[in-house]
């Protein structure tokens, strides 16, 4: 299986989110179970900052639209392949700056896009599978299937990867010519998509095989609620459709080695836990309230799919039955100002940094009690994967991936490894809240949620041998019709 990853990013190289992440994590994986896995990236100013590459000496000229750019592929090692064209990816940022996305996004993923089969063919790379991930790649299947049905590419199969629907690469219709693809595309068995052009939907019509990345969220996307007007287009592919929960790089997310927390802890002993939460709440000047106060914690991107409003809406309440909060994220401006402005009226009782910064995020995991996720929509969620993993006990919502990774508490059979609620209000919230708080006073109950928290197994191990599967069925899907 001679396998290869397109996307716009993959840790170590390049990381703004979950995709980064996943993308990372399944090559590590890969590599780790001796599979040929190939990954292709933009050439970002920040890869080429931070790690040394090596010009191939190889050149592409890819037509977007009326112009044509010249791209060169860098390298690193024998598999890591950087497509770069400096005009569209010697920047400062990966999408665009606070300021708004970039815009011409459209011709810059266009180009990177194309330049995946061009740089396969210059290369002589040609692989079994090709797996694509969001809208920023997914005009690579339509692509193998219009100007890129060549012989070379005639056993080469594909696979999309949705990591969230919510962000589908729409645009202005007049921009389909730099797409290179003729006009019966641009239709609404296309990727026509009420007069503009739709990205995501060109990977939903024509990759071999579609996932997401939880099987809740799977069936989820087939629904108006949660659809984003791609509903329709998925339901026809419902048999194609697969849903592969994400894990996390659980050499990174150890308690019992993480250098970036006070102290190192697992199952079996976690007075380190109990150092992390010592340092964190002095860290955050929680001052206010008992001593032993559930510390809750918020950890992600301030948008609305995380629920940011309806927690707003019960901090205080939740403040005044006793917790205390602190909140690490970055996003939508209201939702920053509306924190800090919590965080002044709550001192001592809520504590609000607004950023991106990894390091405290460690601490915060580490040090709390308790993490929120009262997400509106979730298509499987890292935080709570990471929260158990460190003995803090997810309180979430019941959709997508929190659905699937999380195990409700159920008080007569004491089993759970946190506490879930279905509807999105503000109220609901409240009481699942309290209902954690409930269980962390009656302490050994608490522990054994803990424990079995702890115990979950998010490593990539099984996700990754699923990913295999589904190539393996993509693939002799390919070869059968190429026959
Ligand atoms: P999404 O991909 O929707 O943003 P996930 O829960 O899938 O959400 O993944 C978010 C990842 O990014 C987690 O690893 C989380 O710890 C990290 N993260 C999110 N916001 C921040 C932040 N402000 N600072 C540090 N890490 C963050």
């Amino acid at each position: 299986m001679k396998l290869l990853m397109a996307a716009s990013e993959a840790a170590p190289y390049i990381k703004t989110g979950g995709l980064g992440d996943v993308t990372g994590a399944l090559l590590k994986e890969f590599g780790k179970a001796d599979i040929e896995a190939f990954l292709m990236l933009p050439l970002y100013r920040r890869i080429r900052e931070k790690f040394p590459l090596s010009d191939t000496g190889h050149r592409m000229r890819i037509p977007v639209g009326s112009r044509r750019h010249e791209g060169r592929i860098f390298s690193h090692g024998d598999s890591l392949f950087f497509l770069e064209c400096e005009e569209f990816f010697d920047r400062s940022e990966l999408y665009g700056t606070p300021a708004g996305d970039y815009p011409d996004n459209p011709a810059r993923f266009a180009f990177f896009a194309r330049a995946v089969p061009e740089a396969c063919a210059e290369l002589g790379l040609r692989p079994d599978v090709i797996h694509c991930n969001d809208w920023q790649t997914a005009l690579v299947p339509l692509y193998l299937k219009t100007l890129y049905d060549t012989p070379f590419f005639r056993e080469t199969a594909t696979v999309m990867t949705v990591h969230n629907l919510g962000y589908q690469g729409v645009f202005d219709g007049v921009l389909f010519s730099l797409t290179g693809l003729g006009p019966e595309w641009f239709t609404p068995e296309g990727i026509e998509f009420y007069g503009k052009i739709n990205l995501l939907k060109a990977g939903l019509i024509s990759a071999d095989i579609i996932t997401t990345v939880s099987e809740t969220y799977a069936e989820e996307v087939m629904s108006a609620e949660f659809g984003f007007g791609l509903d329709g287009v998925l339901r026809k592919r419902a048999g194609d459709l697969y849903g592969v929960v994400n894990g996390i790089d659980t050499d990174e997310w150890d308690p019992a080695t993480d250098p970036l927390i006070p102290a190192r802890y697992d199952r079996r002993d976690l007075s380190g836990k109990g150092v992390c939460r010592k340092e964190l709440v002095g860290e955050c000047t929680l001052d206010r309230g008992e001593k032993n106060a559930p510390l809750v914690a918020m950890v992600g991107r301030l948008s609305a799919q995380k629920g940011i409003d309806i927690f707003l809406e019960a901090a205080e309440e939740v403040v005044s039955m006793g917790a205390r909060i602190v909140v690490l994220g970055r996003g939508d401006e209201h939702f920053q100002e509306r924190l800090i402005d919590l965080a002044d009226r709550q001192k001592g009782s809520v504590f609000v940094k607004i950023g991106y910064d990894e390091a405290f995020a460690h601490r915060v995991y580490a040090g709390s009690d308790i993490l929120l996720m009262p997400s509106l929509y979730e298509p499987c969620g890292l935080s709570q994967l990471i929260a158990m993993r460190y003995g803090t006990v997810p309180v979430a919502r019941r959709t997508g991936g929190l659905a699937d990774t999380i195990m409700d508490y159920a008080p007569l059979r004491d089993t759970g490894t946190g506490f879930l609620f279905r509807d999105y209000r503000a109220e609901c919230l409240r009481e699942c809240l309290n209902r954690a708080f409930c269980a962390y006073t009656a302490g050994p109950k608490w522990k054994k949620i803990r424990r079995a928290a702890m115990s979950r197994d998010s490593s990539w191990k099984a996700s990754s041998m699923k990913y295999l599967d589904l190539y393996r069925i993509a693939l002799g899907r390919k070869r059968r019709e190429a026959e």
